[in-house]
């Protein structure tokens, strides 16, 4: 299901960051800390009383060396084409200013929901500041504090108002829903054509449920598929469009729409920083994940170039050991027709279910190998395993004492679930439980 999505607008200073951070909160990542991957704070899941929604702060992306006002219209135009609503901040202590007048004007245009908020209205004598604001023309404004909490539960339930009505679900649970992303230039656009012109794929567009669903269904020996986000891929007009936070933002959009992302490489450039970033949301995620190494045809090779270029991206992407690595060319079409059958057995093991028996039997044999870790003269101790999700498989361990699975142990656990059960392709958890 699609989460509805509320973009803050506003010029620098206002407050914006201060009211994103604020009601995202510290929300807690429930995997591991990825090493390289900081967090770019512009998007984020978050919940507010009873409203669930997607965030993004269109302040958080800087547009290059673009003058002052041509960045504020240009994240404005982001969060039009981005969000179901638009909350305007405006800062209370110093008035209406031509930079808010710039972003109404921008706002005018759009077609979206704008709910104005005041911010840095620390206290009740202080809201008369907030007449002024009428003369935006977005009607009532809602005053607010980001810094004290105040008021943010009004302004969020007036934006909650206008939430698309319809509860859209994407598309059916059996059709296998896959992004590629990756920074720009490594050759995303021209490996969705050079799939979608398969001789044996058959392609629909797709009158998508979502604002921006503009996805190819592709149809391969009689089985659906959704390329998710072709159209973000494909288009690159407009100047923010090739930012680096920008396609960040469009990249964690298009991961949580998918079960399986192809993160894909320039085989020609090799890793950057930035591709270990993009690679990291992938797997925080939880999603299936491919490594793509694009224009292979480019590179030149010997016998072992491959293998080293491998061994180059295991170092690299050592959180990602589970995910197969295919070498092909959008250019000459080599290998491209790998990708779909690849992308079928990451996405079956993905939700692959267990037997418990075998599991118990798979963790006890493990056991019986490498015995558990004593700490401080305390014993591990397994009493029993069993799958509590899929997407990805996810694992309980019942313990003496949680605190006792170590990384270490934790990692060897996985190792033995993944010899015993295969999992190419997806990412699986293990959590340990107090047995009661
Ligand atoms: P942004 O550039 O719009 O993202 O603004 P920031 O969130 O970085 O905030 C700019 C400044 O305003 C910071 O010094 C904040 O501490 C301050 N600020 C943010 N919200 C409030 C508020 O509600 N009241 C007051 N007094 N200051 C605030
Ligand atoms: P995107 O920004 O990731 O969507 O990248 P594009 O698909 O626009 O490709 C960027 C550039 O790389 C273009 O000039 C492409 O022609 C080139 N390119 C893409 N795939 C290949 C490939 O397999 N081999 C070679 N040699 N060039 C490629």
């Amino acid at each position: 299901m699609a989460k509805p999505v509320i973009a803050i607008v506003g010029r620098p200073n206002v407050g914006k960051s201060t009211i994103f951070n604020r009601i995202v909160g510290e929300r807690i990542s429930i995997v591991e800390d990825i090493p390289g991957v900081t967090r770019d704070r512009i998007y984020s899941s978050a919940e507010w009383l009873n409203h669930d929604f997607n965030l993004i702060d269109t302040g958080g992306i800087d547009i290059g060396d673009e003058p002052f006002l041509d960045q504020i219209r240009m994240q404005a135009e982001i969060a039009i084409e981005e969000a179901d609503v638009i909350i305007f901040i405006t800062n209370g202590r110093e008035g209406v200013t031509a930079a808010d007048e710039e972003v109404a004007k921008i706002l005018y245009k759009a077609k979206k929901p704008v709910v104005l908020a005041v911010n840095k209205v620390d206290n009740p004598d202080m809201r008369e500041q907030i007449y002024d604001f009428y003369a935006l023309g977005f009607g009532e404004p809602f005053p607010i504090s980001g810094s004290h909490g105040l008021g943010l539960g009004d302004l969020l339930d007036e934006a909650a108002n206008h939430f698309p009505k319809r509860d859209t679900k994407d598309y059916d649970d059996d059709v296998i829903k896959f992004s590629l992303i990756g920074r720009p230039n490594v050759g995303k656009s021209s490996l969705v054509n050079a799939m979608l012109g398969e001789e044996r794929v058959i392609v629909s567009n797709v009158a998508g449920t979502t604002r921006d669903a503009i996805d190819s269904e592709v149809t391969v020996n009689g089985e659906k598929f959704v390329i998710i986000d072709t159209a973000g891929m494909r288009k690159k007009g407009k100047v923010y469009e090739s930012t680096e936070k920008y396609s960040v933002l469009r990249a964690l959009r298009a991961i949580e729409r998918s079960d399986v992302v192809l993160v894909v490489i320039d085989g020609e450039e090799g890793i950057i920083e930035q591709d270990k970033k993009i690679a990291g949301y992938a797997h925080e995620a939880g999603r299936a994940i491919i490594i793509v190494v694009n224009k292979w045809d480019a590179v030149e090779k010997d016998e072992k170039t491959m293998k080293t270029f491998e061994q180059t991206i295991r170092e690299h992407f050592l959180f990602l050991d589970y995910a197969p690595i295919v070498f092909l060319s959008a250019k000459t079409k080599k290998r491209i027709h790998t990708l779909i059958p690849m992308i079928k057995v990451a996405s079956e093991n993905h939700t692959r279910r267990v037997e418990t028996s075998v599991l118990n039997d798979v963790i006890m044999d493990a056991v019986a190998m490498n015995p558990t870790p004593t700490d401080k003269g305390k014993r591990l101790k397994i009493y029993y395993t069993t799958q509590v999700a899929v997407g990805p498989p996810t694992f309980v361990v019942f313990v003496n004492d949680p605190e006792l699975l170590h990384f270490s142990y934790e990692r060897f656990l996985e190792n033995r679930v993944r010899d015993a059960f295969g999992f190419e392709g997806t990412p699986i958890k293990i959590f340990a439980r107090e047995r009661k």
